[in-house]
């Protein structure tokens, strides 16, 4: 399909959710000729694509299922300030999920996600650089790289596996004398511990700004911007319809879906339900952190990250299970202070404010990027769990490519909604 051809006008695509994904989704469709309508009940970027630590990394593509992760959870679940939580009475619900991730983690398909990962992450900052270069945000992001750190040796050593796959998947990280350490981040502090610099990864020095920013650009070239819920999806050949909660109906010739981790929800109403769930993570942001970091800082240890940002140091981090509409609970925010206290001698705590979003997760750790099984005319771009901000523009020129039909440059087999059936 080429578009406004055949009946005088451009094909009317609707983008439902307004995070980095569906935003992007928005970006490249109008970018392509499309009449573009993007639709959520909050502003862009609002929901989890702003209240992220912040990071393109690239290299991170290694999914959470690999051989042994099964038996560190105990011990994350047990220690106080770990960086996991499963809420009791969620376990049930939870269940089909865990044993779907369990039955992913051996390493002929840990290969085959960082594969399928890596073909995303390679064209991640040149599709960045063009969305924030149209949007006149391109001073929205930091390419310094970002430093790693392990508490120990030993934990080091562990996670060589992971580091040998990315290089050879193209990805480079090197490992950092102390004095090296001291000169780039002069606040650490890491007694017997391991650094090592990673360059494939920039940041985002204000994540909320440029989503914003991208689907301003959308609205501002024609693209309609509707604030409200979609509560009913159906789709026959030609058309698309969508109800809302305000009782507006909506038809469309064609449906993208990025609904982040609510995904399923509208997924359920045209297909069918696929193995998500949302991980849900928390940050605590310090307005005057009383400390100057250059860099993000990751604790591989602990599995958090210290991102400087235009408005204040971001400890992002933890993975919470439990229903996407429990309450928060704000504990596990301040759980990250104390453990960014460990690593930053002098930090302070001026301004703190808390936040927790929802991941959308899948259980084999890759996301959605596919037409629909059952209907040609709809879309899925959901389920990018730790890493939608870094392949938010990415995924958006693919809906593109798959939506005006257009041969896609990466092979999606990988990541096809109907994978697990
Ligand atoms: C603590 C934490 C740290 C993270 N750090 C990073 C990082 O450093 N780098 C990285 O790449 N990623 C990171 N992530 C992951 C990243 O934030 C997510 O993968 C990404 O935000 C998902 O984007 P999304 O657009 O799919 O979802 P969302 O941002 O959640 O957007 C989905 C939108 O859909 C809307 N919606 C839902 N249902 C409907 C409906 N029925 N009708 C209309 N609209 C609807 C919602 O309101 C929402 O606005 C982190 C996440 C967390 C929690």
């Amino acid at each position: 399909m080429s578009p406004g051809d055949g009946n005088g006008r451009n094909p009317h695509c609707v983008v439902i959710g307004a995070g980095i994904i569906g935003s992007c989704c928005a970006w490249y469709l109008q970018k392509s000729g499309l009449d573009v309508t993007l639709i959520d009940p909050v502003l862009p970027g609002q929901s989890c694509s702003s209240g992220n630590a912040s990071c393109i990394a690239t290299s991170s593509i290694i999914p959470f299922s690999y051989p042994g992760v099964i038996r560190k959870v105990p011990g994350w679940l047990l220690d106080p300030i770990g960086p996991m939580y499963i809420r009791p009475r969620d376990l049930p619900a939870l269940i089909p999920w865990f044993w779907k991730f369990w039955r992913a983690s051996n390493m002929k398909k840990v290969e085959t996600v960082a594969v399928a990962q890596a073909s995303l992450m390679h064209s991640a900052f040149a599709d960045y650089d063009e969305i924030l270069k149209a949007t006149g945000s391109s001073h929205l992001k930091c390419s310094k790289g970002a430093i790693h750190l392990y508490d120990t040796e030993q934990e080091y050593r562990a996670d060589q596996w992971q580091d040998q796959l990315r290089t050879s998947l193209g990805f480079e990280s090197h490992r950092l004398t102390a004095s090296e350490l001291k000169s780039l981040v002069p606040c650490l502090k890491l007694d017997q511990g391991v650094a090592t610099m990673m360059p494939d990864w920039q940041h985002l020095l204000d994540p909320l700004r440029v989503i914003e920013h991208i689907a301003e650009h959308c609205t501002g070239n024609g693209g309609r911007w509707i604030q409200d819920r979609v509560i009913e999806a159906s789709s026959t050949e030609s058309v698309v319809c969508l109800k809302t909660e305000s009782g507006r109906v909506i038809e469309a010739d064609k449906l993208v879906v990025a609904t982040g981790a609510w995904s399923n929800e509208i997924a359920t109403q045209l297909d069918y339900k696929v193995p998500m769930i949302a991980k849900r993570g928390y940050h605590s942001m310090i307005a005057d952190p009383g400390i100057e970091l250059e860099y993000p800082v990751m604790s591989l240890s602990r599995a958090f990250v210290m991102t400087p940002l235009n408005d204040g140091l971001r400890i992002a981090g933890t993975a919470e299970f439990a229903a996407l509409d429990a309450e928060p609970d704000y504990k596990r925010a301040r759980v990250l202070l104390k453990q960014a206290s460990n690593y930053l001698e002098g930090l302070q705590y001026e301004g703190v404010t808390e936040w927790m979003g929802p991941r959308p997760m899948m259980s084999d750790s890759m996301p959605v990027i596919s037409v629909s099984p059952g209907h040609a005319n709809v879309y899925y771009a959901f389920g990018h769990g730790h890493y939608g901000l870094t392949q938010g523009p990415t995924t958006g020129r693919i809906i593109s490519d798959l939506v005006t039909g257009n041969e896609p440059s990466t092979d999606l087999s990988a990541f096809r909604f109907d994978r697990f059936v």
